[in-house]
């Protein structure tokens, strides 16, 4: 059994106080003390014990401290996604989209405005209806529903692919993992949502650093030039760097004229510009990898926590059986995301994938058809 870090406290507070007045060091350092001899022993006294209970154990105050910590500061997260998003779109909108409707041909400026809000609505819906839609809890009442193990935690029956999120306090159907940016779980209902977000993010990001990657030159040109004009008072030398960039036309005096005129404004376009292409490039990137792992395990049939159970299962396998183990979730990489998707016929894949779609998850969660069922699971 796993040494619970409250259990352990109850305990230790109960020595304690049996014994209160007759040690004269301070309580908090009596505390410890006690808790560590207790867990020691609770460890030492356990015939189940092996090195990932002893992690476990010994790190349990920090992951519930992490836990804490995650619980209240989910909404900052959520509060800067939406704060970084709006302040891209109000570049997008003040610079960008008049450029685009100035410069552009009328072909090209119809792709930009479709292209451009299509992405920000999917991003929109995807990341309301992921931080909004509940993740899937199994039954708190009594029923009939097969189930494969008990949570330590709830003291409640535990359905086939159901974990404990120790910052939700609860079991979650289906659990990949607790994403703080979304403050919620995402589980079996809201993983699609989940999924979908980070793609379309991704997307709008990349979308972003590639069209705006020739502003973002021209601006940081423009912010390098107005640095070497601040620097070069009037009268001067120009410096080689000034002759470099073109300042001066070659055969002119080689003290400086005034300033050309440039206004806060100008500076203030070309630092939002260079701000949104650092932004959209960086997490293009970051959610980018991200969202190919998903997308891996995705194919696979598994999740977040389900690829490290299986990993284990499969060494274990092969180590004390000789055999390979398969995931009994892996339907086909195709069926896997027909399944995830929701798609039950061919329109589907525009209508529930390239369109904004509230459809249900396929099955409700607590049962699972085992691996092997028939090829073509859905007829597409
Ligand atoms: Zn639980
Ligand atoms: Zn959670």
């Amino acid at each position: 059994m796993r040494c619970s870090a409250p259990h352990l406290l109850r305990c230790v507070r109960l020595q304690l106080g049996s014994r209160r007045g007759r040690n004269k060091l301070p309580l908090c350092i009596r505390r410890i003390w006690a808790y560590m001899k207790l867990l020691v022993q609770s460890l030492c006294f356990n015939s189940l014990t092996d090195s990932d209970v002893v992690f476990d154990s010994v790190f349990e105050p920090v992951f519930v401290t992490v836990d804490y910590i995650t619980r209240w500061f989910g909404l900052v997260f959520v509060c800067l996604v939406v704060i970084l998003t709006s302040s891209i779109l109000v570049i997008a909108y003040a610079v960008l989209l008049p450029l685009i409707l100035t410069t552009y041909s009328p072909a090209w400026i119809a792709w930009h405005v479709c292209y451009g809000h299509w992405n920000l609505f999917m991003i929109a819906f995807h990341y309301y209806k992921a931080a909004k839609t509940s993740p899937g809890y199994p039954p708190t009442e009594k029923n009939e529903r097969p189930f494969v193990s008990v949570c330590k935690k709830c003291i409640m029956p535990k359905p086939a692919r159901t974990h404990h999120c120790g910052i939700c306090n609860r079991c979650i159907l289906k659990m990949d993992h607790h994403c703080p940016w979304l403050n919620n779980c995402v589980g079996h209902f809201n993983h699609r949502y989940f999924f979908s977000f980070c793609l379309f993010m991704t997307l709008g990001c990349v979308y972003c650093s590639i069209s705006g990657r020739n502003l973002f030159l021209d601006a940081y040109r423009a912010l390098e030039r107005f640095k070497h004009l601040d620097s070069e008072k009037p009268g001067m030398p120009v410096t080689g760097m000034g002759l470099l960039i073109g300042l001066l036309p070659s055969g002119q005096t080689n003290f400086q004229t005034p300033a050309p005129p440039y206004t806060f404004k100008d500076r203030m376009i070309h630092k939002s510009i260079i701000y949104m292409w650092v932004l959209t490039s960086t997490v293009g990137v970051a959610l980018g990898a991200l969202t190919i792992w998903h997308a891996v395990l995705i194919s696979r049939g598994e999740t977040s926590i389900e690829k490290h159970i299986n990993k284990k299962e499969t060494h274990r396998m092969m180590v004390k059986w000789g055999k390979v183990y398969r995931n009994p979730f892996n339907y086909g990489g195709l069926n896997n995301w027909k399944i995830f998707l929701g798609v039950e016929k061919k329109s589907h894949w525009v209508t529930r994938v390239l369109l904004p779609s509230g459809h249900p998850p396929h099955g409700d969660g607590l049962t699972w058809e085992i691996f092997p069922v028939k090829n073509d699971l859905i007829p597409v």
